[in-house]
């Protein structure tokens, strides 16, 4: 994507940031088809319709990141299937899927889902919560943590969006400063990757700018 070579460009960053290609609602065509351009990272809402695809598609070598909220009775499934849980937001979470990691897997990678604008409807932890979470990850050995995800607020303005992706960002330095393994700051989607990656995302999470329009569910 063109647009994230200029964006990290104009935000004078040495590379852009790593592209998760999401094909929530979108068939496994759709996502064969994007990997076959090369894309291999693809996240997903649902553990059931990532399930599906995941099964239709192996044997291509794709990554897959599950940036729905997770319900702890879906845990053990997320924890066999995904190569990372980006919606990490309760200690409950973290032990059900260290307990159920298959050692034949790996370690799988984890985000912290940050509820950056306190926003009560939403998932996410507060940011007052983060070193609690930090710490559980850090502490279990089949979890390794990666950094943290957030999806701000949708604000027509872009100052005050601008300013959740800021606010991420500090709490990324601080969390990152402690581990040189965390390196992943999830931030900005189709309508506002430009000013997510201005702020220092690393990951951007992009469904329709780069599959069109999703199919209504
Ligand atoms: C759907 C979704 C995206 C992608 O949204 P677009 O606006 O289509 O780019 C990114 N992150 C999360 C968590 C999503 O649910």
């Amino acid at each position: 994507m063109s647009r994230l070579t200029n964006a990290a460009t104009a935000a004078a960053r040495p590379a852009p940031p790593r592209l998760l290609a999401v094909g929530k609602r979108h068939p496994a065509d759709a996502i064969a088809a994007l990997a076959a351009a090369g894309q291999r990272a693809f996240g997903e809402n649902y553990v059931q319709e990532a399930a599906d695809k995941i099964g239709a598609l192996a044997g291509l070598g794709l990554e897959w990141h599950l940036i729905g909220h997770l319900q702890s009775n879906k845990a053990k499934q997320a924890a066999e299937l995904f190569d990372w849980v980006q919606t990490v937001d309760r200690t409950k979470l973290v032990d059900a899927l260290a307990a159920h990691r298959p050692a034949a897997r790996g370690a799988l990678n984890v985000l912290v889902q940050v509820n950056i604008d306190d926003e009560s409807s939403k998932h996410g932890c507060v940011p007052s919560e983060v070193p609690a979470l930090v710490a559980a990850i850090r502490a279990a050995p089949s979890l390794r943590l990666r950094g943290l995800m957030a999806i701000p607020a949708p604000h027509a303005e872009p100052e005050r969006r601008r300013d959740a992706f800021a606010r991420m960002r500090r709490l990324f330095d601080t969390v990152a400063g402690q581990d040189p393994a965390i390196d992943t700051l999830s931030m900005g989607m189709s309508d506002d990757l430009e000013l997510a990656i201005a702020e220092g995302a690393t990951m951007v999470r992009v469904g329709s700018a780069l599959f069109g329009a999703r199919p209504a569910s």
